[in-house]
């Protein structure tokens, strides 16, 4: 299929760049990262939701690209008996320097009363997009999980392995790439992004 739009995504993560690459196979856009397009904005996320967060980074990207789609993505884990924490801030929980297995360290200490079977989560994933007209929109993708106090598998990222999903009988660190890319919050996002630019294009 001829490539006629660029979609700019608003991160420099090349497996982001390269995952969503291969959501858009079947459709006019061709994904590219800002980097490549000589882009790399100072951006305050200070949304109070990853909605808010994913407009504010699609919206700072598209400024510099107004001819251009821009795609930005949000995401994070919401633990249910948290109250949704760590939400938005989950990268900078338990401060920005802090490593996962302190991140979980901490988790389980405020989880200490909560009895197992109350230990569950989601992951959350808000993708943004601003068209070339500036008109925007929003999609979100969940996955449900339960929280594993002792971490397993050694792949993914973040709070992979603490995540353990029950249908699969594992963590999303234990899945393979594509499993998990199935299933995932951003994967049904992106999914979902993917669906209604297609659709928007006939
Ligand atoms: P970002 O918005 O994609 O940068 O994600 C924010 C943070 O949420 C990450 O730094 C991780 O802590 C957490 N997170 C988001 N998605 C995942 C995931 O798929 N696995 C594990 N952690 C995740």
């Amino acid at each position: 299929m001829t490539k006629e739009f660029k979609l700019i995504l608003a991160t420099s993560n090349k497996d982001k760049v390269r995952e969503i690459g291969e959501i858009l196979k079947d459709t006019p856009f061709v994904a590219v990262s800002m980097r490549d397009e000589g882009f790399d904005p100072d951006i305050v996320e200070d949304g109070k939701t990853f909605e808010e967060n994913a407009l504010i980074k699609a919206r700072a990207v598209h400024a510099l690209a107004p001819d251009c789609y821009v795609m930005a993505d949000d995401s994070g884990l919401c633990i249910d008996a948290l109250d949704g924490a760590p939400g938005i801030y989950s990268a900078r929980f338990c401060g920005e320097d802090s490593t996962y297995p302190e991140k979980f360290k901490k988790i389980f200490e405020m989880l200490k009363d909560v009895p197992e079977d109350e230990r569950t989560a989601k992951f959350v994933c808000s993708i943004a997009v601003v068209r070339p007209d500036g008109s925007e929109f929003t999609v979100r993708g969940e996955i449900c999980g339960v929280l594993h106090e002792k971490p397993m598998g050694d792949g993914g990222f973040g709070y992979d392995p603490i995540f353990y999903v029950p249908e699969f009988g594992m963590t999303t660190a234990q899945m393979t790439k594509e499993q998990k890319n199935s299933i995932s919050h951003r994967g049904k996002a992106s999914r979902a992004m993917a669906e209604k630019l297609k659709e928007e294009l006939g």
